[in-house]
């Protein structure tokens, strides 16, 4: 019985994401997904990158949370338009989230839009909501184990960004086990190391974040 209540929400939820993919499909919007656990340095990476790429792509950010308005404050500071979702304790962003989200949000003109899901390596993985991409974030503080025990966020991710690589010597995260075990979930999944701190990688993921955006039609 819950299986199939189960498979109920995530149908409607299939039934949203069209809708909202139609959307930016209309108005040329590029949207990305961004998931990993709490504390990986999602809005971090956001910071980062809004910081390399709004003067080349007019783009817009979505801040997905329980709680609090503190990642929109941090976006807010680069001059862009952005909206906080708080989800009031539900653990992912769902198609009708983001749907009601837009609301405050003119996507004209714009080219690129960041939504940053709730932390959480499990169900964020299961609801699309209209996304042209998802991609992870993992950090290195988190172990290697990760691909194994949370499968699914691998295989959905079209890209994973392996975070806060200048820590690696002093952590116990073995590179070559990580991407045996990545390789093991998701033989096609792209890895890139970065480090937000010190700046390695950045360049690496806009390009491919270039690549995407400009492939797209
Ligand atoms: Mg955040
Ligand atoms: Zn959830």
């Amino acid at each position: 019985m819950e299986v199939k209540v189960v498979r109920e929400i995530l149908e409607a939820n299939e039934v949203i994401a069209k809708q909202n993919k139609e959307l930016f499909s209309q108005k040329g919007v590029y949207v990305l997904n961004l998931m990993g656990a709490p504390g990986t340095g999602k809005t971090t990476l956001l910071e980062k990158t809004i910081e390399m790429v709004k003067d080349r792509w007019p783009l817009a950010v979505i801040e997905g949370d329980i709680a609090t308005s503190r990642d929109a404050e941090r976006v807010a500071r680069y001059g862009v338009q952005v909206v906080q979702i708080n989800t009031g304790g539900a653990c992912h962003l769902d198609g009708n989230m983001v749907r009601e989200g837009l609301k405050a949000l003119n996507l004209d003109g714009i080219r690129l839009l960041l939504v940053e899901n709730v932390g959480n390596l499990v169900c964020p993985a299961e609801f699309n909501i209209g996304e042209d991409d998802k991609v992870m974030v993992l950090s290195v503080t988190e172990g290697d184990d990760k691909p194994l025990k949370y499968p699914l966020m691998f295989q959905v991710s079209s890209l994973l960004i392996l975070n806060k690589v200048d820590l690696l010597p002093y952590v116990d995260f073995d590179l070559e086990r990580f991407r045996d075990f990545t390789r093991k979930v998701n033989p096609r999944l792209e890895v890139i190391e970065v480090s937000c701190k010190t700046g390695q990688g950045l360049q690496r993921w806009i390009e491919w974040l270039q690549g995407r955006l400009e492939g797209r039609r």
